[in-house]
C-alpha cells in the first residue's frame, strides 16, 4: 500500500503564511488525538478552524480592552447594587448586553454626587461590551475635548471625529467638569451631533441638565445638544451618598466593634466574632424613588 509522504516540516511554513497562529500550535496535537480515535477528516478540519476562530476573537477582545483605556478593576461583580437601588442588576445587564440600543445608537445618561459609582458603572458596563464583541473608548470628557480641539487646530476636527465612529460606545465620563472657551465646548457639540441617531454614548455628570449651561456656555447650544442627547436615552440619577464614605464609615463602625469585642472584660461570643468579620458594606437596601427628567426617553430592552 503505498502511502502519500506529507511534508509536516512544511506546514509551520504554510501556517504562519497563512495567519493561522493556533493551528500551527495545535495541529501536532489534535492530528494525534484524531489518529488515535479515528476521528473523519472533517471533524479534524472543524476542530482546528473551531480553535483559530476562538483563538482570533480572544485577541480581539483584548486588543479591544487595551485600546478602550478603561480604568482597571472595575467589573459588574465588583459592584454593590444595593447601593443604587435605582439601578437593578437586571437592568444593568439587559443594558450590558448591548443589541438594541448600540445599534440604534441610543445613548445611557447617568448622573450623581461624586462617590455615587458613575464612574464605576460605566467602566464596569464598558468592558462588559468589550466581551461581548463592541467596541469601546473610555476617556473623561475634558481630555477628549482636548483632543478634538487640537484637531480642530489641526483642521482636523471632521477626520478626528468619523474615526471615533470605530466605537460602538463612546464612554464621557464627568461631562460637567468640562469648562472654558466656546470653541472647546463646540467641539464637544459637534461630536453630539455626529453621533445623534447613529452611534451611542454613555456619559457620566455630577450635574443635571440644569447645569450644562456652564459646559456650552451659548444656551441655545445647551438646549440643542441636551435635546439631542435625551431624544433617544436612558436617564438615571443616582441620588445616593458617596459610596467611598459609605465604606469608610462601615469600616471605622467594624474597626471599633472588633476593639470593643476584643477588650478582655467582655470576651466575644464567636457567632458576633464572625458576623463582624463578614459586615456587609451595604446594609442600605431602601429603593429610592428616582427621578427621571421629563424628557423623552426609553429603554433601552
Ligand atoms: P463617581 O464616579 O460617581 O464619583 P466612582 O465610581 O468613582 O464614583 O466611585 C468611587 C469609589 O467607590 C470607586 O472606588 C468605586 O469603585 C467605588 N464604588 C462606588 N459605588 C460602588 C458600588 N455601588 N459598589 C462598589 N464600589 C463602588
Ligand atoms: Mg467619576
Amino acid at each position: 500500500m503505498s502511502r502519500v509522504e506529507v511534508d509536516t516540516a512544511r506546514l509551520p511554513l504554510l501556517l504562519g503564511e497563512l495567519r493561522l497562529p493556533a493551528i500551527a500550535r495545535f495541529w501536532p496535537e489534535i492530528a494525534e488525538r484524531s489518529g488515535r480515535e479515528g476521528w473523519p477528516a472533517v471533524r479534524f478540519l472543524a476542530t482546528l478552524a473551531e480553535l483559530e476562530v476562538a483563538e482570533r476573537t480572544q485577541r480581539r477582545i483584548e486588543r479591544h480592552l487595551v485600546e478602550a483605556h478603561l480604568p482597571p478593576d472595575k467589573t459588574l461583580d465588583g459592584f454593590d447594587f444595593s447601593h443604587v437601588p435605582m439601578l437593578s442588576r437586571a437592568r444593568v445587564t439587559a443594558i450590558a448586553s448591548g443589541d438594541a440600543w448600540l445599534a440604534k445608537g441610543d445613548n445611557l445618561l447617568l448622573f450623581g454626587p461624586p462617590g455615587s459609582g458613575k464612574t464605576h458603572i460605566a467602566a464596569a458596563i464598558g468592558r462588559a461590551l468589550i466581551e461581548g464583541g463592541y467596541r469601546v473608548l473610555f476617556t473623561r470628557t475634558t481630555d477628549l475635548v482636548q483632543r478634538l480641539q487640537a484637531a480642530r487646530q489641526q483642521l482636523i476636527l471632521e477626520a478626528a471625529i468619523t474615526k471615533l465612529d470605530r466605537y460602538d460606545l463612546l464612554v464621557l465620563d464627568d461631562l460637567s467638569y468640562v469648562r472654558k472657551d466656546q470653541a472647546e465646548t463646540s467641539v464637544l457639540f459637534e461630536l453630539i451631533g455626529r453621533r445623534y441617531e447613529r452611534r451611542s454614548m454613555l456619559i457620566t455628570a455630577n450635574q443635571p441638565f440644569a447645569e450644562w449651561n456652564k459646559v456650552f456656555p451659548d444656551p441655545a447650544m445647551t438646549i440643542a445638544a441636551v435635546d439631542r442627547l435625551v431624544h433617544h436615552a436612558v436617564v438615571v440619577e443616582m441620588n445616593v451618598d458617596s459610596y467611598r464614605q459609605k465604606a469608610a464609615i462601615i469600616r471605622k463602625a467594624r474597626a471599633a466593634t472588633i476593639k470593643r469585642d476584643n477588650q478582655p472584660k467582655d470576651p466575644p461570643e464567636p457567632d458576633r466574632q464572625a458576623q463582624t468579620a463578614n459586615l456587609p458594606l451595604a446594609s442600605d437596601n431602601q429603593p429610592r424613588q428616582s427621578s427621571l427628567p421629563s424628557a423623552p426617553n426609553h429603554h433601552p430592552d
